[in-house]
């Protein structure tokens, strides 16, 4: 048992790092913790171990978000520091969770050493469901606190399993009651996932920017048939028609040399038997730009190539859902903030845009928000192999810890949301 009132240390950190990893670990190195599973309970009771152990008051809120509070100025609002503990299937140890553990011990080095003057209340985050793989959309539990959703909605979302969110985080115990604390201000540090900061020999990534994405909900409806007694003339195979759909996203990305990405990531195919042509296809597709314009480019482009889908007479093609997640700056009073902290600690730093999506694009919108990353070796992410150095993981750790206390201190205090 730590001692709350003095602050956790950098060694302590890299073990815990460990041992948040083994939860949930699969053979490989990485982590299968989906949102709302088994194993993102138990990364979650390991949390608020922690918590408790380090002087942090837990609340878990309606959708399961997860504070640990420190109250140094009663009634004053929070500065909130974390990310998420969800992963991807079969994915990296390092995506979220080293943004929730490194959060945590800002908050606890902060709470156990507040600055002079501080202004500001300090709580840790864990975000629920960011990834959005059991269930979709991504970013729920920070869309939920921001107001972008209810929690009701949320709450009645269900699964590919056919469990709703309620369900699942009513079996994992943490279908919380509690109000949020009020934020002053956000900060999130996160894996880069990209090979920026690498490449060029940065420790600490600023972000200033997010990449536009287009998301896309598709249903290819064919008709069900017999594959061995139904002639080809008589098929109307919804996954073919899906196949072109998946192709038609790679060859809009391809228009645009490389400033568009795009990918079908999912595919639902009914029934999904042996011998039955496929009638229906589900399939979860994104293109994302840093250029609006381009993006809406490669939007028309996707929907006219689809329309030649349906034109061609096989399948019918819905397009369900195309939602916009628009690039916005982030605060530049956060940006300089970043830099002048990296400065003071020697870290090479430089500002860049992110191209994933984060819970920090939610809270931007609610409160000036710093987003933070430390280098992805390789740029590998949602992947086993995902990986960053102790080193990397501890500079970024300084870089945070420092900025959380510029920011409890009231440095953000005045800047208002665009
Ligand atoms: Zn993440």
């Amino acid at each position: 048992m730590a001692d709350p009132t003095s602050e956790p240390t950098e060694a302590a950190f890299l073990s815990d790092f460990a041992e948040l990893s083994a939860i949930g670990a699969t053979e490989r190195g990485g982590v299968h913790r989906e949102a709302a599973t088994h194993a993102d309970g138990l990364g979650r009771e390991w949390l608020r171990g922690w918590f408790a152990e380090h002087g942090l008051r837990c609340r878990v809120d309606a959708v399961g978000n997860m504070y640990g509070c420190a109250e140094p100025v009663p009634g004053a609002p929070y500065v909130l520091v974390g990310s998420h503990l969800d992963s991807q299937p079969t994915s990296g140890r390092f995506d979220g969770a080293y943004g929730v553990l490194a959060g945590a011990y800002a908050a606890a080095s902060v709470a156990a050493a507040p600055p002079e003057a501080a202004r500001c209340n300090v709580a840790a985050v864990n975000w629920f469901n960011e990834e959005g793989s059991r269930f979709s959309p991504s970013l729920m539990g920070s869309s939920v606190f921001v107001g972008k959703r209810t929690a009701e909605e949320v709450l009645e979302t269900v699964g590919a399993d056919g469990v709703t969110v309620r369900e699942a985080l009513r079996a994992i115990g943490f279908d919380g009651q509690d109000s949020p604390p009020r934020p002053a201000s956000f900060a999130e540090i996160h894996i880069e996932q990209g090979r920026t900061l690498v490449d060029e020999g940065f420790d600490i990534g600023v972000v200033t920017r997010n990449w536009a994405a287009y998301k896309y909900a598709v249903t290819v409806e064919g008709e069900q048939a017999h594959t061995g007694a139904t002639h080809m003339r008589y098929r109307r195979d919804a996954l073919v028609g899906a196949s072109q759909v998946v192709l038609a996203v790679r060859a809009v990305a391809d228009e645009f040399g490389g400033a568009v990405l795009g990918s079908v990531g999912q595919l639902t195919v009914e029934p999904n038997s042996p011998v039955v042509v496929p009638s229906r296809v589900r399939l979860a597709a994104d293109l994302r730009s840093l250029d609006v314009d381009l993006l809406e480019q490669a939007h028309q482009s996707l929907l006219a190539r689809i329309a030649e889908i349906v034109e061609a007479g096989e399948v019918g093609v819905g397009v369900q859902g195309a939602t916009l997640r628009p690039s916005l700056p982030y605060h530049e009073a956060g940006v300089a903030l970043a830099g002048a902290v990296a400065d003071d600690l020697g870290l090479r730093w430089r500002t860049l845009p992110t191209m994933a999506g984060h819970d920090s694009v939610n809270l931007r919108d609610l409160v000036p928000t710093v987003m933070l990353f430390v280098p992805s070796v390789n740029g590998i992410s949602h992947n086993e192999n995902e990986y960053t150095t102790d080193d990397q993981m501890i500079t970024g750790l300084r870089m945070l810890t420092a900025t959380t206390r510029r920011m409890v201190a009231g440095a953000l205090e005045t800047v208002s949301v665009p």
